[in-house]
Parts: C-alpha cells; sequence; structure tokens
C-alpha cells in the first residue's frame, strides 16, 4: 500500500493537535487538514485557554485523569523551552475560591497541576465574599498563538492545509484512505450527531497588563485569566443558545461581576468580546467508525464533543485519536496484503 492518506476535518485545537500527533505516530501517512474555518475563526480561538479541567460525566475519571496529565506534560515542557512565548504557553498561579467549601476539597487533577494546596487565611482576606479557596499552578494558552504555532509546526513536517468546507464526510472517500472528524460543534450537522449540543460563552478580553494571577470562582462562571498580552473575562454558560452575537448587558454584567473579585480591573482598558459554542456532550467522541456505501468502505475516527475543557486535555485525546487512525492503517494494510495472495 502507498503512503496512506489521511484527511482531518477541523482545524481547532483538537484537529490540528490530532494532525500532528498523526504524524509522529504514522510518519509514513500523508497528513491533509481540511477546514472551512482557520485561526483567528474557530471556537478555540475564542476560549481562555486554561488548563483546568471540566468533568465529562460519561468518561471514566481515571480516563480524564490521563488525558489532563499528557497534555500538562506536553505544554509544561514547551512552557520550559525558548518557543513558550512563540507558542502562547506560560504558567500561572492563582486562586479558585468558592462561597461554601466544596463536597470534593481535592478535584482529581489537584496532583497534576503544580502545588496545590488549601488557600491561607492571609490569602482569603483578598476575597471577602468566599470562605474557602485552592491556591495552585497550572499552563495557560494563549489560544491563537497556540494554534499558528501548530499550524507552523504541521506545515514544518509537510502538512497539507485546505479551506473546505466537508458537506458529507464519504465524500472523501475516493481521496483518503482514513478520515478523521475533530469538527468541534460542526459535527452536529455534518455528522447528525444529535447528544452534541452547545453551551455559548462570553468572554472579554481586555488589557489590565497589573493581573498576573488568575482568580476562578468555583462555581465556573467567574473567572480573570491573565494571558500574556491580554486578561480573560468570564463569563456565560448558556445550554443549547446557538447566537453568536455578543449581548451588551451580559458583557457589563461579566466585567461587574470579574471587578467584584479584582477590583482592579475597573482600571481595565480596550475591552474586546468574544463569544464561542462550547461543543458539549455528556462524553468526548473518541471511536473509530466505519462507513460503508456499496461495497466500498471508509474508515473514520472521531474526535469532538470537549465542551468547556478542550484545550485542557487536547493533546491526550488527539494521541488517543492517531493511536485509533494507527489501527486502522493496520486494518488496511492487513486486508491489502491478504487481496494479493
Ligand atoms: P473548534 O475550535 O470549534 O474547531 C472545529 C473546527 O472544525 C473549526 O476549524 C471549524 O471550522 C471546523 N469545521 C466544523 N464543521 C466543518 C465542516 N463541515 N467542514 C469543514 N470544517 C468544519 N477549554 C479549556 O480547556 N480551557 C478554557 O479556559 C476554556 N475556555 C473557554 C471559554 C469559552 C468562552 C469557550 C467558548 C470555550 C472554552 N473552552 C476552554 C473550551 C474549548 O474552547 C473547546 O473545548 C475547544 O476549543 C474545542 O475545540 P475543537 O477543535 O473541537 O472545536
Amino acid at each position: 500500500m502507498a503512503a496512506p492518506k489521511v484527511a482531518v476535518v477541523g482545524a481547532g485545537v483538537i484537529g490540528l493537535s490530532t494532525a500532528l500527533c498523526i504524524t509522529e505516530t504514522c510518519p509514513s501517512c500523508s497528513v491533509t487538514v481540511l477546514s472551512d474555518q482557520f485561526s483567528p475563526n474557530t471556537t478555540s480561538d475564542v476560549a481562555a485557554g486554561m488548563l483546568i479541567p471540566h468533568t465529562y460525566p460519561g468518561t471514566p475519571i481515571h480516563v480524564q485523569k490521563q488525558w489532563f496529565k499528557e497534555t500538562f506534560t506536553y505544554l509544561f515542557d514547551i512552557s520550559n523551552s525558548a518557543e513558550a512565548s512563540e507558542a502562547g504557553i506560560h504558567l500561572v498561579s492563582g486562586w479558585q475560591v468558592f462561597k461554601n467549601t466544596p463536597k470534593e476539597e481535592l478535584p482529581f487533577w489537584s496532583d497534576v497541576v503544580l502545588g496545590f494546596r488549601p488557600m491561607s487565611e492571609a490569602e482569603l482576606q483578598k476575597f471577602p465574599q468566599h470562605q474557602f479557596g485552592q491556591a495552585f499552578t497550572t499552563l495557560k494558552c494563549d489560544c491563537p498563538p497556540y494554534l499558528l504555532w501548530l499550524e507552523k509546526r504541521l506545515k514544518a513536517t509537510g502538512v497539507q492545509m485546505y479551506t473546505r468546507r466537508v458537506v458529507d464526510l464519504w465524500d472523501l472517500h475516493s481521496e483518503y484512505n482514513v478520515v478523521v472528524n475533530c469538527s468541534g460543534i460542526g459535527a452536529h450537522q455534518l455528522v447528525g450527531d444529535e447528544k452534541l449540543f452547545p453551551i455559548r460563552g462570553q468572554v472579554l478580553k481586555v488589557h489590565a497588563p497589573w493581573v498576573k494571577n488568575f482568580i476562578r470562582d468555583g462555581d465556573g462562571l467567574t473567572y480573570v485569566y491573565p494571558g500574556i498580552h491580554r486578561v480573560t473575562l468570564g463569563g456565560t454558560r448558556e445550554k443549547d443558545v446557538w447566537n453568536l452575537s455578543p449581548d451588551p448587558g451580559t458583557t457589563q454584567d461579566i466585567f461587574d461581576r470579574c471587578c467584584s473579585l479584582e477590583p482592579s480591573l475597573q482600571e481595565a482598558q480596550d475591552i474586546k468580546v468574544k463569544v464561542g459554542l462550547r461543543p458539549s456532550r455528556q462524553r468526548v467522541r473518541l471511536q473509530k467508525e466505519v462507513f460503508s456505501q456499496g461495497g466500498l468502505k471508509l474508515p473514520v475516527v472521531h474526535n469532538y464533543g470537549h465542551g468547556a475543557g478542550g484545550f485542557s486535555v487536547h493533546r491526550g485525546t488527539a494521541k488517543e485519536a492517531a493511536r485509533l487512525v494507527r489501527e486502522c492503517i493496520a486494518a488496511l494494510q492487513g486486508s491489502s496484503s491478504r487481496a494479493k495472495l
């Protein structure tokens, strides 16, 4: 069999990182990324990019922890390299604060992030409305630079990237041996996945260079995440809302909530508003499926539905998707050598 041809549909953080893992896992493959949008026009560009996992109720915790750990280790290495600033990856310390002590004082990821500990009384004085808190150091991706860095790495390994809207994955069967579906919320239409739904998120990106520590309310709704150039203020979680237009009332509400956590944000400048649709599911869809029509077959690997936590687990799920692609190729090679006998 000639070099197997793999198409990855989608150029958000999941598609690009999956394409990169495929080039590492199956170096003999020819990989192409097809997407109707690239950075800066994906959901991944809107994200805050903090490595704080979201919990997927339908996926075992040890699997989620493994995905997070692989992602953390990968980005930690980048943060310690000369690539860090171009890739937009940096360590950030801060606090997760709670109005009431949570039932689970030690989240499953507490031994993956660095220096996780309960906040001291002195630290809690900064947050008079909160009773309990956790201090730790994690990683943050500045999303557009990270996506561009991934694209650059892909181009350097010979991956082709084309702007193309895919209407039906089967349309790719005559050009590619394996197709990988990383279409995010686009999978709702592309593969008719009714289990996939949007959770709309609105955030503000502001200039406030004095803010160096992250602050996250334990309810996950209000957060202040400093990046290399701008601070992300959030947010909202609106289930089944598809509207991508910013809402001015919501902008004011987010700003007020963040100022109540960090009053100095009253002086923030150059407020930009962004909206994205988190591709949400009970569990990430990470599995093989074989499409067939008229005796022809097309192996497809799905990797979508990362909801509110795509950045936190992207490398772990990309590695698993690449392993599934390798299995598909091994099966194709096995059947083509059997056919020659
Ligand atoms: P996308 O980035 O949407 O990429 C999908 C790609 O598929 C796009 O390129 C699209 O053009 C393409 N596509 C879709 N349909 C088709 C088609 N038919 N044909 C061709 N191409 C197609 N996660 C974290 O871990 N930490 C955070 O701090 C964080 N903050 C967030 C804040 C907000 C406001 C939002 C909205 C999300 C946040 N997330 C965060 C979640 C994260 O953004 C997502 O989980 C992640 O971006 C999903 O990546 P994706 O590549 O699957 O989707």
